[in-house]
């Protein structure tokens, strides 16, 4: 129930976002609205939208935005709002902790990854990590609660491991590789799928089936 308002308000909010005036950054559209602290977000599952808060985009230089809509840019393109929702829908439905730590590692991974996306556009992995400190920075003093269906460009425990892996690929120096988790999050949702019951599985494919007709 909990996640079903926090995608109805995501929705909601990316509705209200969508009529603010857009500019193209790397033929992204991105648009500005305060994010509820989180600084800059892809907001949606389907048609994800780009929304950057005010005071992050002050607070960047303009080769730190064009990092902050490719880190972003590359969420959509992976659609990883989407994964997002179902790996917690299935979390909500079979609150195993296992299958908890298999959304967190699979949510740093994404991070690691569109860090990296737009490291390699931009040619700059330290401008990245410089971008993510700056919206960092501008986190603070900022309240509000975001829309439980985005994903913010930077924050939360993992950032000071996402700069320094940036830092250490500018640097041309090699550190382990985040393990690619499809396997593993793929064995979770099967193992959930097991202790799922009949009327949590009609649940599931209504939540989809509005999902899918909504926007
Ligand atoms: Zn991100």
């Amino acid at each position: 129930m909990v996640l079903a308002h926090s995608v109805l308000r995501a929705a909601r909010w990316r509705r209200a976002v969508l009529r603010l005036p857009a500019q193209v950054i790397r033929g992204c559209q991105v648009r500005l609205s305060p994010c509820g602290g989180l600084g800059a977000v892809t907001v949606g599952l389907l048609r994800p939208v780009i929304v950057v808060d005010p005071r992050a985009w002050e607070a960047l230089e303009p080769a730190e935005r064009e990092a902050v809509v490719l880190h972003e840019a590359a969420h959509a393109r992976r659609r990883d709002g989407s994964v997002l929702f179902i790996l917690r829908l299935w979390s909500a439905l079979v609150p195993v902790p296992s299958l908890r730590r298999t959304v967190d590692a699979w949510r740093e991974a994404a991070e690691h990854a569109c860090d990296r996306a737009a490291a390699a556009t931009l040619g700059s992995p330290c401008t990245v990590a410089a971008a993510l400190v700056a919206v960092e920075g501008s986190r603070h003093g900022c309240r509000g609660a975001p829309p439980l269906a985005v994903l913010p460009v930077a924050g939360g425990a993992g950032l000071e491991d996402r700069v320094q892996s940036l830092l250490a690929v500018e640097h041309g120096t090699t550190r382990a590789a985040v393990p690619a988790l499809a396997p593993v999050v793929a064995v979770a949702l099967a193992a959930a799928a097991i202790a799922l019951t009949v009327p949590t599985h009609h649940l599931v494919e209504t939540t989809l089936g509005f999902l899918l007709s909504s926007h």
